[in-house]
């Protein structure tokens, strides 16, 4: 079956997917140039994305709430985080989808498919869908390789959660400050921690967090949840409205490899997670711009989409965090007492000259670092 034929097939329309066709149709260079965004299902998922920004942002009309203030709390240290001209950000994943989903509709150049892909064919340049074959000069592909998972050669560990957004009886919440993590209710030898978006004293999403080499069961994050209530919080007086959990690998695995002449990796299946992180909003708004300028100078799309300077710091940090999970809360500990939060954002948004990166790095610096930079670097 000969099947339709596309200038670009986007395939997956979630953060990546979705930004890319919105940005494809607001440019003239593209008009008249026929694309398709599959996926297997567009309906809105239950997802909170937070990311951090100076100023005024193109989303800013989506948030539901932005903070100037943070906490980080450890056994040691309670420190305030003060971040102006940096906000934290928070869009919940259904408006964005659905703002975006009707923004590239009205724009009447993308075609919506609802199919599931399995695989590309380089030679017929096909996507092989479940209900039929799509055609296409160029693919923007956000499914992700499981082969990371099993590389020797690569360091994985997963940013695992689940959240409760509650409403309490009684004004327990500070909805000035988020908390970024507060380390009070331990998971014995891992790096796990509290994470908290307060938007009113009443109303908020706790979750429960891991950076962790293991996955663990989903009643292990309610007993968390439930001790974070109980002693931190010190109320039984809650109702959950809703629940959101989550895995995120985090991964020096390089996905950007599989970018070819027919094929563009994108999202998580490109790499764009950071592996340090586990964040990936603001990436794909600066990776997103770069496509598009690859492809109006002629470049293949993929080109130099990752850095790999900072690839190789998060390589070590994730080294040593895999390797000594346990001690999570001390390096994140040093890592905000010693450093602002504006210096921070600018590390971890890849945007520090060397000598910022080594006030960072002396800031961690431990006999695990070294042992971590021989074993990633050599
Ligand atoms: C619960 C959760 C919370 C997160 N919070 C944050 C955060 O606060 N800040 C941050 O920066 N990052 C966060 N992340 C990480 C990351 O930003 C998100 O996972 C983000 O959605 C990744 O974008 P993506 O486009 O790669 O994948 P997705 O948004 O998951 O989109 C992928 C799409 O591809 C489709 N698809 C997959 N396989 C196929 C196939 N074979 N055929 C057709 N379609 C397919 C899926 O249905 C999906 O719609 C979070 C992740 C999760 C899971």
């Amino acid at each position: 079956m000969l099947g339709p034929r596309y200038f670009y097939v986007i395939i997956g329309g979630g953060l990546a997917g979705l930004q890319l066709a919105r940005q494809l149709s607001r440019d003239v260079f593209f008009k008249g140039k026929r694309i398709a965004i599959i996926d297997s299902d567009f309906s809105l998922p239950i997802k909170t994305w937070c990311f951090w920004e100076k100023g005024k942002g193109k989303w800013d009309a989506l948030l539901t709430k932005s903070w100037s203030r943070g906490k980080f709390i450890s056994s040691e240290k309670n420190i305030d985080l003060q971040l102006p001209p940096y906000r934290y950000k928070m869009i919940k994943a259904a408006d964005y989808h659905q703002k975006l989903q009707e923004e590239i509709k009205l724009s009447g150049d993308i075609e919506f498919i609802t199919d599931e892909i399995q695989n590309i064919d380089p030679v017929t340049m096909k996507a092989k869908g479940r209900k039929k074959s799509y055609g296409a000069t160029h693919f923007f592909d956000s499914r992700v390789d499981p082969s990371y998972q099993e590389s020797k050669k690569h360091t994985t560990i997963f940013q695992h959660f689940k959240g409760w957004e509650v409403e309490t009886t009684d004004p327990i919440f500070t909805p000035d400050a988020f908390t970024m993590m507060d380390y009070r209710i331990k998971y014995p030898d891992a790096t796990a921690f509290t994470y908290i978006l307060p938007y009113t004293p009443n109303k908020a999403l706790v979750e429960y967090t891991f950076f962790s080499p293991f996955l663990t069961e989903d009643k292990v994050y309610d007993e968390m949840l439930q001790d974070y209530f109980k002693k931190i919080l010190k109320t039984k007086d809650f109702q959950i409205k809703s629940t959101e959990t989550g895995v995120i690998p985090m991964t020096d695995y390089p996905f950007d490899n599989a970018n070819t002449r027919l094929v563009t990796k994108i999202g998580t299946g490109g790499g764009w997670v950071k592996p340090s992180t586990g964040y990936s909003f603001k990436n794909t708004e600066k990776r997103i711009a770069k496509i598009i300028e690859n492809i109006k100078s002629g470049r293949l799309p993929g080109e130099h989409l990752i850095n790999n300077k900072f690839r190789k710091y998060d390589a070590i940090f994730l080294d040593v965090l895999a390797k000594n999970n346990q001690k999570g809360e001390g390096i994140f500990t040093k890592f905000y007492s010693k450093n602002s939060p504006q210096e921070i954002f600018k590390y971890l948004d890849e945007e520090t000259s060397v000598s910022e990166d080594l006030k960072i790095m002396l800031s961690l610096y431990s006999f695990d670092f070294v042992l971590s930079f021989f074993r990633k670097v050599f």
